[in-house]
């Protein structure tokens, strides 16, 4: 067995998975190994359940004050402040993404942690003037052992948000990353044992989606699962949880429509559409994938768009000055090469990109160059299917009510953008926008303090701010008699 190898943490142990299988972990920017990692399975998801269920009832985690849970996340956060640069470098080793987007990745991080470290000790309750002489209250308790899973895009910062609400809130947890992006999980564990996290409250498994996570889905000792992931296995883990009717938060996909009005800033709208579908190599559940020009505009606006799409600097997210990273891996690269296929055969008109990059400083890694589809028609799967990759498509809208019917007509509803200089315009197509996370005149950016979620089949529930917290709390209502006497309903 590796020296080196990353582990799994189970009820406050490094452990190799029980069949001593591994995994070889690849950079995508060069296509090498850079690590081997413990390939868990069903055994050692159950042997992380067990543990995680016996902190929360026997070891006392259940009780637990506030206080106390919140020192150990602030603590965390400072661990991780004190290493950000290492985890921002081992995140673009792994996920592939340029060292500037790794950086933000990991402020959020720590800003999520602190962010639910000061949640923990808010008011969280209510109480409800009833009829004397009764007295009732609500008060929120933890729901208890929750399996979290997550994907690959943003290995670091997704695992805080899920781990920072759900031990807030006095939970214990059950945490599975996607099996290609384990390395910057593994070391987040690392800081949670330093911080001092008791024995079974955080456990890490590796492996899987099919055999852990499944794992974690259907097990009847796993009270919640809370799952960020792709719409298809989304509905695997629903299924999945009926068995014990689980509670169930699933962040799912996107195929966000960015509308931008003639009116619009020029440069800016320009500026943003490239932003909006390219940062992570388009390897973003709100990415702004779908964008609708206004007809007047088109023209300009598509010219401006094509030169500066070309003039992006696609390279290793470790190099100086780049600006796209590799995909996250070559499976996944040649989906969103398929899709570009898929694109020319529907008619669809590829303007720029599209192509595998090879030689040079891309030889060996998962690089494409980033790539506008115009001529789309609403069919066309281009145009409806997520590809979670540098595809931009392009489509054309009238006046403001076609651009909003174009907007809604996707089974998705996560994220979507409006650039116009007309606030009240602005106003009205946000409104109509069937959409859990909007934004007017920007793109992308994202708050621990707002609720992020979607409509229609982007998911079920939220993440992030007080909305998030609460999506790891059971409501409990107490209601007190404070004049006890017998009841006289009964005659004898
Ligand atoms: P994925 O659904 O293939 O995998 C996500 C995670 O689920 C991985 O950890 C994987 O191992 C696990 N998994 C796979 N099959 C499983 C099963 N049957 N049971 C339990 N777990 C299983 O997604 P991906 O390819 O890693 O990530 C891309 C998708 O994630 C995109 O669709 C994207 O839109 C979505 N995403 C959504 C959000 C959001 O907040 N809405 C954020 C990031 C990514």
């Amino acid at each position: 067995m590796a020296e080196n190898l990353l582990k799994m943490f189970i009820h406050g142990e490094w452990t190799e998975a029980a069949s001593g299988e591994t995994r070889n972990i690849v950079n995508p920017a060069s296509g090498q190994f850079i690590a081997v990692a413990a390939e868990g399975g069903e055994e050692d998801a159950n042997r992380a359940v067990a543990a995680a269920k016996s902190a929360f009832y026997q070891g006392g985690w259940w009780g637990t004050p506030a206080a106390e849970r919140a020192r150990l996340l602030f603590k965390a956060a400072d661990l991780l402040e004190s290493r950000k640069e290492e985890f921002a470098r081992l995140e673009t080793l792994n996920n592939g993404k340029p060292l500037r987007e790794a950086e933000f990745d990991v402020n959020d991080t720590i800003a999520c942690f602190r962010y639910y470290a000061g949640l923990a000790t808010k008011p969280h309750g209510q109480s409800y003037e009833v009829s004397d002489p009764m007295q009732a209250v609500v008060v929120r308790e933890p729901i208890g052992v929750c399996g979290q899973i997550i994907p690959w895009n943003y290995p670091l910062l997704m695992a805080a948000w899920k781990l920072a609400p759900a031990l807030a809130a006095g939970n214990t947890v059950v945490f599975k990353p996607a099996e290609i992006t384990p390395i910057s999980a593994v070391e987040l564990f690392g800081i949670l044992e330093e911080a001092g996290f008791p024995p079974g409250v955080v456990n890490l498994v590796l492996g899987a989606g099919a055999s852990v996570g499944q794992t974690l889905a259907a097990h009847d000792d796993v009270d919640k699962i809370a799952f960020t992931g792709g719409t298809d296995t989304g509905r695997k883990i629903m299924q999945a949880a009926t068995g014990n009717l689980k509670k169930i938060s699933l962040e799912l996909g996107g195929k966000n429509p960015n509308i931008v009005f003639a009116d619009a800033d020029f440069e800016a709208a320009v500026e943003y559409a490239l932003f909006a579908a390219y940062a992570n190599s388009g390897q973003v559940c709100a990415a702004g994938s779908r964008l609708l020009v206004e007809e007047s505009l088109y023209d300009r606006f598509i010219a401006r768009l094509v030169e500066r799409t070309m003039a992006i600097k696609v390279g290793p997210g470790l190099a100086d000055g780049t600006e796209m990273g590799p995909l996250v891996s070559e499976a996944h690269l040649n989906k969103v090469l398929g899709y570009v296929e898929i694109g020319k055969a529907e008619g669809a008109t590829l303007l720029c990109g599209g192509s595998r990059l090879t030689g040079g400083e891309y030889e060996g890694g998962f690089y494409m160059e980033p790539a506008i589809f115009t001529d789309c028609e609403p069919s066309m799967r281009i145009v409806r299917e997520e590809i979670f990759g540098p595809v931009l498509v392009v489509q054309t809208f009238k006046n403001e009510e076609e651009a909003i019917a174009m907007a809604n007509d996707t089974i998705y509803g996560l994220a979507g953008a409006v650039f116009t200089s007309n606030g009240a315009k602005a106003q009205r197509v946000i409104r109509k926008l069937r959409a859990g996370i909007t934004w007017i005149n920007t793109y992308h950016p994202t708050y621990n303090e707002a609720p992020w979620g979607g409509y229609k089949q982007s998911g079920i529930g939220r993440e992030l701010g007080t909305f998030g917290f609460e999506e790891y709390t059971e409501v409990k209502q107490i209601n007190t008699n404070l004049a006890v006497e017998p009841l006289g309903w009964y005659s004898s």
